[in-house]
C-alpha cells in the first residue's frame, strides 16, 4: 500500500481549469459511469425525493438522471465550464445567482430548481451553506482530491452527510509508481482510515 511519489502531487485549481479550455478531459463519460448503473439501488435504498451530493462534479451526466428521478441534485466544480457545458448539453435552462457566504462564488440552478451547481472549490463549503445531503456520488473526487488534501476533503464531507445517507465511492486501483495521476490511487486501507 505505498503510494510511492503520488503523495507530494499537487494539481492546482488552475491546471483543472486549463484541462477544461483545452477539452483535456478523458475522465467524463458521456453515457455515464457502468458503476453508477450497477449500485444505484444502494445509493438510493428505495428512498425518493432524496438530497444527493455530486463533489468535484464536472458535467457528470448522473446529476440528470437523478433528477430526472424526482431527486434533487447539488453539485461543486471549479470550473464554470464544465457546469455551463452541462446545462447547455442537456438542454436545460438555469440562472446564475452568487453565493452571499462565498465571494467570487456563483451558483448555477436549473430553472426547475432540482439541479444546484456551485461554482467555487468544494473546500469553501459547508453544511451552513449546502445542507446535508441522504447520499453521495463520489467517483473522481476523492481520486482527483491532491493527497495532501484527503483528509480536509473526507472530513468535510461527513460534515455534509445526514445520519442515514449512503455514499458510493468510485476508486482505481493501480501501481502509482506508474503513473503520476489523477486520478490517484487511494489505498483500500487509507479509505477505511479516512472516513473512520
Ligand atoms: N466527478 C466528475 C469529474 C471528475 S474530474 C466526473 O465523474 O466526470 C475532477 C473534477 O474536479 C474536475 O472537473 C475539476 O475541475 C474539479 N475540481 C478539482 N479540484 C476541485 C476543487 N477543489 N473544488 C471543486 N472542484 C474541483
Amino acid at each position: 500500500s505505498d503510494i510511492g511519489s503520488q503523495k507530494d502531487r499537487v494539481v492546482t485549481e488552475e491546471a483543472w481549469l486549463q484541462k477544461w479550455e483545452t477539452g483535456n478531459i478523458g475522465f467524463h463519460k458521456e453515457q455515464g459511469h457502468p458503476l453508477f448503473q450497477k449500485y444505484l439501488d444502494v445509493l438510493l435504498n428505495g428512498r425518493s425525493g432524496l438530497r444527493l451530493f455530486f463533489p468535484l462534479c464536472g458535467k457528470a451526466v448522473e446529476m440528470k438522471w437523478l433528477a430526472d428521478m424526482g431527486h434533487s441534485v447539488v453539485g461543486v466544480e471549479v470550473s464554470e465550464q464544465a457546469l455551463k457545458e452541462f446545462f447547455a448539453e442537456h438542454n436545460l435552462p438555469y440562472c446564475e445567482e452568487p453565493v452571499p457566504e462565498i465571494s467570487g462564488a456563483k451558483k448555477l440552478q436549473s430553472a426547475s430548481g432540482n439541479i444546484s451547481l456551485y461554482c467555487c472549490s468544494i473546500y469553501d463549503l459547508s453544511s451552513s451553506i449546502v445542507g446535508k445531503f441522504d447520499g453521495v456520488w463520489d467517483r473522481g473526487a476523492l481520486v482527483a482530491v491532491n493527497p495532501c488534501d484527503r483528509q480536509r476533503y473526507v472530513s468535510l464531507m461527513i460534515t455534509l452527510m445526514e445520519k442515514n445517507s449512503s455514499y458510493l465511492l468510485v476508486t482505481v486501483s493501480y501501481d502509482p509508481n506508474k503513473h503520476k495521476g489523477p486520478p490517484f490511487y487511494v489505498p483500500e486501507s487509507e479509505i477505511k482510515s479516512l472516513f473512520g
